[in-house]
């Protein structure tokens, strides 16, 4: 595993879900009335059999839970700590119809793949080599999946990655109460564990680049995620302290940040990756942190029950407010903000600042389709490469999967379109269209 600094300041967390231990997880199988055509799997992108496993772990036989779970999903060890469960799998329980509390499905799929991690238990092995190389550009979860999968099919795979680790966002974003930098990379190793894909870190692929790799193998699977924060382009955005939120969280997750100077913190945007840095910023001990979204809370994208979470844990919202200009000298001071209407277009002298010497702007991601975009047959619609279920492109021998086709969705997503890429991309060189 890749050495990380000790005095990172994500290791000051500790677990918001806390993980069960063996009579915990036994009692809470044990509560799953095992639905016929369970509406929590059909929940599940990557449809796990979720009664199934959940039987197993009630029977004592948590390596073949284990196993259910990992065979439909590889990242199913990061996926049972940082999936929303409450609006996938376990907002889909039946219990709820019932008045009961839904099952945990997520705190058990932890605790058997956390087990299966702890004792080494490996269920995939590669398939007889067919003779043909498949790219994989971008070794974040719709990569690795991919890759895992094609290895199971026999194909050779190589991993071309910008960073010097694999795991993408699963590494650099997830906020360290679900995910930790450590644990996501021991499911990198697990998930290479497979043996045979080659890995190349440290490897922007441009343009040039993909051209190349689509001449020189058989298919190219592309799953590069999203581009760098976006910006508000109001004065002031360029002072000390104002940061895209990914950029600061991925640097919270990697190394030390100094916040003794920081007493109130302001986060632009209304996203789940807001809430996360709200969340953070709080669990980081900054005393005052506030929302900023030129919505309502009703219509805010990130999770109710994780902006529920960051209220109780004391973070602060100024809704129907859209900042206009950063305050300060060097550093910032604070965030002017003007009041918005119904529209939410701002009110002309509805003017009032936030202080704050530290703000993050977390109002979405570029899109990066544009590599793609001199690929004969590719169309791309606002940034994204336009592409069918299975991650086909108007170009025979590429395909893509992840947040850089669907826009931006969750780990569970990106985990099931790599492996559906990876079975259009076999069907494709099984049915002999590659050349
Ligand atoms: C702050 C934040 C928090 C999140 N929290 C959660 C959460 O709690 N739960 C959840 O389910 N989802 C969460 N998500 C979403 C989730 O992380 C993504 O949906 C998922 O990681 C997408 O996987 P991917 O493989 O498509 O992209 P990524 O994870 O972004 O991986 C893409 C990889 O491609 C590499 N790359 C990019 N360009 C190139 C290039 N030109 N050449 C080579 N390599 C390249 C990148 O370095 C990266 O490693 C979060 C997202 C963010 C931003
Ligand atoms: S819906 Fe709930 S009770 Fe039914 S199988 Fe799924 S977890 Fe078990």
């Amino acid at each position: 595993m890749a050495s990380l600094r000790p005095d990172r300041s994500e290791v000051g967390f500790v677990d918001f879900k806390v993980p069960y231990d063996a009579d915990q997880a036994v009692a809470e199988a044990n509560r799953c009335i095992t639905c016929h055509d369970a509406p929590c799997m059909h929940a599940c992108p990557t449809h796990i059999d979720i009664a199934g496993f959940i039987r197993k772990i009630a029977t004592d036989n948590v390596r073949g839970a284990a196993r259910t779970i990992l065979d439909a999903n590889i990242l199913g060890h990061s996926c049972a700590r940082v999936c929303p469960v409450e609006v996938l799998c376990v907002g889909a329980c039946v219990h709820h119809h019932h008045d009961h509390p839904p099952i945990q499905i997520g705190r058990l799929q932890r605790y058997a793949t956390d087990m299966a991690m702890e004792k080494g238990w490996r269920f995939f092995t590669a398939g007889a080599p067919t003779g043909r190389r498949v790219a994989v550009v971008g070794g974040g979860p719709a990569g690795l999946a991919a890759a895992h999968e094609l290895r199971i099919l026999g194909h050779a795979v190589t991993i071309l990655e910008r960073a010097e680790v694999l795991g993408g966002l699963n590494v650099t974003g997830v906020a360290p109460y679900k995910l930790r930098t450590d644990t996501a990379l021991e499911e990198v190793d697990y998930i290479l564990g497979i043996g045979g894909i080659e890995v190349r870190t440290g490897v922007e692929v441009d343009a040039a680049g993909l051209d190349a790799l689509v001449a020189e193998h058989d298919a190219v699977f592309v799953a590069v995620g999203l581009g760098p924060d976006s910006t508000l382009g109001v004065p002031g955005e360029t002072l000390h302290g104002v940061h895209g939120a990914v950029r600061w969280i991925e640097a919270m997750k990697a190394g030390p940040l100094d916040l003794s100077a920081v007493r109130d913190a302001v986060v632009l945007g209304g996203g789940n990756t807001a809430v996360d840095a709200v969340r953070e910023l709080k669990g980081l001990g900054v005393e005052g942190v506030t929302l900023v979204y030129r919505g309502d809370e009703a219509g805010m994208s990130g999770y109710a029950h994780e902006w529920e979470n960051a209220v109780l844990e004391g973070v602060s919202a100024a809704w129907r407010a859209q900042p206009v200009a950063f305050e300060g000298d060097a550093s910032v001071t604070g965030v002017r903000c003007l009041r918005t209407g119904d529209d939410k277009k701002p009110i002309p002298g509805t003017e009032f600042t936030l202080p704050a010497q530290l703000v993050l702007v977390a109002t979405g991601q570029a899109r990066i389709g544009q590599l793609l975009a001199g690929l004969p047959g590719v169309q791309l619609e606002r940034g994204r490469v336009v592409a069918d279920a299975q991650g086909r492109t108007g170009h025979p021998k590429v395909f893509v999967g992840g947040d850089c086709a669907n826009g931006g969705k969750e780990v569970v997503n990106a985990a099931a379109e790599g492996k559906n890429a990876a079975r259009a991309i076999h069907a494709a060189l099984s049915g002999g269209s590659h050349g």
